[in-house]
């Protein structure tokens, strides 16, 4: 099979659908891979490393759309890259169909199958394809947070680990997830005083059993959080509640009662996020301040790390490029149930039962 990889048009996407390690391993499975010039450049591959792995440097997106087999991306197809797509060809990448009509029109009408990152499963009811961009904002978000804590930042001016004489900073996870899971580990790294509140018992007594005394855990009824949050220096929010919006779980009243300078990191803002103040920034602004606690709301937070994503991302999605390459998307997805509940397009119906219901679209 002829594999294609462009280069990632969506703006702030510095990530690539395959690294030079993915291009070897295809083309050890004797396929073919056209990698548009440059596709590699804001994860930190040149050109020339995928040329050494094998793979034929396209100097346009519209020659690796026009020979490919199979397409592999990183974000949503844009306008312009969906009228490339063709019947028969298959684009394997995170679509988020859901929420967007426009999108899903124009890949009906290409006639191509596209298979989704965000729905494919794993043995345990996991999101596979997902869970590496969760690990990655979860150890990122204490980073911020130590950052937005910092003086010129707005923030109260306190060092998560403290020094000796000095004790650390309170720092408060709500949703003990793959994010918030990441998030606790690092925070505890760096030397915080780290409490997760979850509402799964499961959830908490795995922390618990896993984690022993590195942090607490604490049930996350609406008097704990409250509790835990204005003792806070900084809190991180990773919620998931899956389909639906994130609750919001600290009100707008309870932000003058918490710390001056306390920090917010709200990870779940991509669901709307978990604090009512929340509303989504970017990487170039990425903080404000509402009633003296700082918010960092940045929706796409594992784009600021774009080469430890790529490879995080190429490391989960490999299995399943190359069992779609070796045996054609049918077969791959008649084997194997995980891949196929990727499956969210073909030949112009959608074969994603929950994308058809939210756009009323379900026969
Ligand atoms: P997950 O399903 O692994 O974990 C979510 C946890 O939240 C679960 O343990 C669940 O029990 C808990 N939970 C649900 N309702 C709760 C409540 N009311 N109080 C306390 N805990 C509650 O999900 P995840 O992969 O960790 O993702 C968490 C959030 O981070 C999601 O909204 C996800 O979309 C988001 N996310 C954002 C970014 C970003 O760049 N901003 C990146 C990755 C993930």
């Amino acid at each position: 099979m002829r594999i294609g990889c462009p280069k990632e048009i969506k703006p702030q996407e510095f990530r690539v659908g395959m690294t030079p390690a993915a291009a070897l391993e295809a083309v050890n499975h004797g396929h073919e891979v056209l990698i548009e010039t440059g596709a590699g450049l804001g994860s930190g591959f040149e050109d020339a490393e995928y040329v050494t792995a094998g793979a034929r440097i396209a100097d346009s997106a519209e020659e690796v759309f026009a020979e490919a087999d199979m397409i592999v991306k990183v974000k949503e197809p844009q306008a312009v890259e969906r009228k490339r797509l063709r019947e028969g060809q298959v684009l394997f990448t995170y679509l988020h169909l859901a929420p967007d009509p426009d999108q899903t029109r124009d890949l009906l009408e290409s006639g191509a199958t596209c298979i989704a990152y965000e729905t494919v499963t794993d043995r345990t009811g996991g999101l596979p394809l997902l869970a590496p961009m969760s690990e990655v904002a979860g150890r990122l978000a204490p980073q911020v947070g130590a950052w937005t804590l910092q003086k010129a930042n707005g923030g109260r001016g306190t060092l998560l680990g403290g020094v000796p004489g000095v004790g650390p900073a309170s720092v408060v996870v709500i949703g003990g997830g793959v994010v918030g899971t990441h998030a606790a580990r690092i925070a505890a790294g760096m030397g915080a005083d780290v409490t997760v509140l979850d509402r799964s018992l499961p959830r908490l007594r795995y922390l618990d059993d896993v984690f022993g005394s590195v942090f607490r855990t604490r049930y996350a009824s609406a008097g704990n959080v409250a509790e835990m949050v204005l003792g806070a220096d900084l809190v991180i929010g990773a919620v998931l509640i899956p389909g639906a919006a994130a609750p919001k779980l600290v009100t707008r009243d309870q932000l003058p009662q918490m710390k001056t300078g306390a920090a917010i990191v709200d990870v779940a803002i991509d669901q709307g996020g978990c604090f009512e103040t929340s509303k989504a920034t970017t990487h170039e602004n990425p903080i404000y301040e509402v009633d003296g606690v700082m918010h960092y709301c940045v929706a796409n937070m594992p784009g600021a790390v774009a080469r430890t994503s790529t490879l995080a991302l190429g490391n989960a999605t490999l299995p399943f490029l190359l069992s779609l390459a070796d045996h054609g998307w049918k077969a791959a997805c008649a084997a194997d149930p995980h891949l196929a509940a990727g499956l969210n397009v073909h030949a112009g119906q959608i074969t994603y039962r929950a994308v058809g219901d939210a756009l009323g679209l379900t026969s």
